[in-house]
């Protein structure tokens, strides 16, 4: 008898996943920590996408969907959860498959203990024992559950990175973490972000923070770049309108285009402190030290995973960008920082020492910026391919142990 598919995450990956699952007709339920369907896509509601709906809509989806939003126009994440991902979730062949408030805490091999069994069927056949945490529903609490196949697509924005140069909190910034603001901040209410911002960060994200709060005109904001010369992700000959504006808008706020906005590159925080209402930031800049003192500190430093999930299951992860191995090697391997251009990687590149256990998702990247939702899908299909009795990989088809 097949045992059940564990899918960790409700964001876009993990429900493409459900519709891959009932497809194939596997038993499955996908554990969702927050009280809302891609809770995380929800958290950066207000932010435009630079993919288009086309590239946003997975093939099972449009099927499962079919009025689904199709097109060249980029919705924003709040778009994107109720125009697709809430109408997915309540699709019947979803019903009662995804549990929303329950966290995943921990997973095991059920009896074993990660150093046992190393390579062998006996480890191959062993369920998992996921414990799961239901705070919002006393009776349970705490349960466990059990899984042959296990798809953990629980993403990386709940875990920010610090700050502090090196990627580990600057001194003061850890006592400071309440004032500090790590998701990219909604602008709707300028009076919030009136007076002095210290906004830290280059990527893709704290681009989009930027471009908002340089509109603000009671907004002074000092922007701290760790690059000396940034080309802020620029692509060639970039076919995403959006992402080619927001470069083009980070150059010019470095060019001084305007003249509430100081972008300091070649800087990193050294030290955070109180100054009554006020912050105080010791910046090492390349032009010597300085100090800011500001209202508000947006700090969008990239986020990665959460590694203790998989502490006790046998993942070999890579050492540079903590996403698994094989994936990591072909990511790095591949020519470009175009996420257009990832490669499709084959399900050989996802599967990791534990035998059923998958990464998919934004958290198969690690530190890697480049994901996008349609590599996540071809992911899914590599899964689908894999297990389905059908498979067109001879003698790698298998059913869900
Ligand atoms: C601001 C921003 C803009 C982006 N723009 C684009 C874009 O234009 N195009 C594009 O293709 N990609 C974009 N991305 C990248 C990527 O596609 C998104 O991050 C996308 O949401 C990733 O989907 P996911 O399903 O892998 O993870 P997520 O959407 O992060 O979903 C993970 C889910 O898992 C849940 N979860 C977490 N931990 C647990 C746990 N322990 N137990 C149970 N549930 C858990 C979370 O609550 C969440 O709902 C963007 C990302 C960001 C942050």
């Amino acid at each position: 008898m097949q045992r059940h598919v564990a899918i960790l995450g409700a964001g876009p990956v993990g429900l493409d996943a459900a519709l891959a699952c009932a497809d194939a007709g596997w038993p499955f339920t996908v554990y969702e920590a927050g009280g809302t369907t891609a809770a995380h896509v929800r958290t950066w509601g207000h932010v435009r996408l630079f993919t288009p709906w086309d590239l946003n809509v997975s093939h099972r989806m449009r099927r499962h969907l079919p009025n689904a939003p199709a097109g060249d126009d980029c919705p924003t994440g709040a778009e994107l959860a109720d125009r697709l991902l809430d109408p997915i979730a309540a699709l019947p062949v979803l019903e009662g498959r995804v549990r929303l408030r329950t966290r995943v805490a921990a997973l095991a091999r059920t009896g074993l203990l990660k150093h046992e069994q190393i390579g062998t069927g006996v480890r191959a056949a062993a369920p998992f024992t996921l414990l799961l945490d239901t705070p919002g529903d006393p009776a349970r609490a705490e349960e466990t559950a059990e899984a042959g196949l296990v798809l953990d697509c629980t993403g990386t924005y709940s875990h920010p990175n610090p700050l502090g140069a090196g990627g580990i909190p600057a001194p003061g910034e850890r006592a400071l973490d309440h004032r500090i603001t790590r998701t990219i901040p909604p602008t709707g209410d300028p009076d919030r972000w009136a007076g002095t911002v210290l906004l830290v960060g280059a990527g893709k994200s704290a681009q989009t923070a930027a471009d908002a709060l340089a509109r603000l005109p009671g907004t002074r904001l000092e922007w701290v770049v760790r690059g000396p010369s940034p080309d802020w992700g620029a692509v060639p000959g970039d076919t995403l309108p959006g992402r080619r504006r927001l470069v083009d808008t980070s150059r010019a706020l470095a060019d001084g285009s305007c003249d509430r906005v100081t972008v300091h590159t070649g800087a990193h925080v050294r030290a955070l402190s109180s100054d009554g209402d006020r912050i105080r930031a010791d910046l090492a800049t390349g032009h010597g030290p300085r100090e800011i003192v500001c209202d508000h500190i947006v700090a969008l430093t990239g986020y990665s995973g959460d590694a203790s999930l998989h502490r006790q299951l046998q993942i070999h992860e890579c050492y540079a960008t903590a996403a698994p191995m094989n994936l990591s090697a072909a990511l790095l391997g591949s020519a470009g920082g175009d996420c257009l251009a990832q490669p499709s990687t084959g399900i050989e590149i996802l599967r990791t020492p534990e035998p059923h256990f998958f990464v998919l998702g934004a958290k198969s990247y690690g530190r890697l910026n480049t994901f996008l939702l349609r590599a996540g899908y071809q992911q899914v299909d590599e899964i689908a391919g894999a297990y389905a009795p059908q498979s067109r990989t001879p003698g790698r088809a298998r059913a869900v142990p």
